[in-house]
């Protein structure tokens, strides 16, 4: 499946693209993820987006769709790709319709996670990410079994340093001023589908339901 996962900070997105990794062998493409792994790893694109990450602000499209441009070329995506935290803007949205036009490949959905705003405040707050493999914890509803200690890879999680309150904050505004206009982009392109993302199980089975063919 070919999938845009949108909704705020929180509403379960990288969850979500996990789960559905597991039905068709479709790659999640979280360019948060990427992100983190270049800061973590110091390169010249870590050192850029650093700045910009911590205080929850975007990092400027050009550098994303240098590395949209790349990943979505790599042989993985073949089977299929879930884009989790891109497009985040409408210039990003414009640039990937005609990267995806130039590549020949077509998207099924893009699908809007609708979450209360209490509900995404107490998932932000409570929210743990592996540094290693980036699987997702919440320290009330899903904690390690080992405290600090990813289940799956051993690594350390952690709180995200864009996980204050302020940058939290910040990160629903930008999401409310740049990333909600593309909701209606893509109603008016006739691929999107809206779902009340409470729970990521019914979120998963709806996406099963409506894809094509
Ligand atoms: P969340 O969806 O929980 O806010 P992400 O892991 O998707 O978090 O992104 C973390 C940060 O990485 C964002 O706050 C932003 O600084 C940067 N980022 C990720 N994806 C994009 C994107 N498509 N465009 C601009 N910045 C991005
Ligand atoms: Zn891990």
């Amino acid at each position: 499946m070919k999938l845009i996962l949108l909704g705020a900070p929180g509403a379960g997105k990288g969850t979500v693209a996990k789960m559905l990794t597991d039905v068709d062998g479709s790659v999640q493409i979280s360019t948060g993820d990427i992100l983190r792994g270049a800061v973590a790893a110091g390169t010249d694109l870590g050192k850029k987006a650093k700045a910009f990450m911590d205080a929850g602000d975007l990092v400027p499209d050009d550098l994303i769709m240098g590395i949209m441009e790349e990943r979505l070329q790599e042989a993985d995506c073949a089977n299929g790709f879930l884009l989790d935290g891109f497009p985040r803007t409408i210039p990003q949205a414009e640039a990937l319709k005609a990267l995806l036009a130039r590549l020949g490949i077509e998207l099924d959905m893009a699908v809007n996670l609708e979450v209360p705003r209490e509900v995404i405040l107490d998932r932000l707050t409570t929210r743990r990410t592996c540094t290693g493999c980036g699987a997702i914890y919440n320290v009330k509803s899903k904690p390690t079994k080992v405290e600090g200690v990813c289940d799956e890879c051993g690594a350390a999680v952690v709180q995200r340093d864009d996980e204050t309150e302020e940058a939290i904050s910040n990160r629903l505004d930008v999401y409310n001023e740049k990333t909600a206009p593309l909701v209606d982009y893509y109603r008016k392109e006739g691929k999107l589908i809206d779902i009340n993302a409470t729970s990521s199980d019914v979120v998963v089975q709806t996406i099963k339901d409506n894809l094509p063919g």
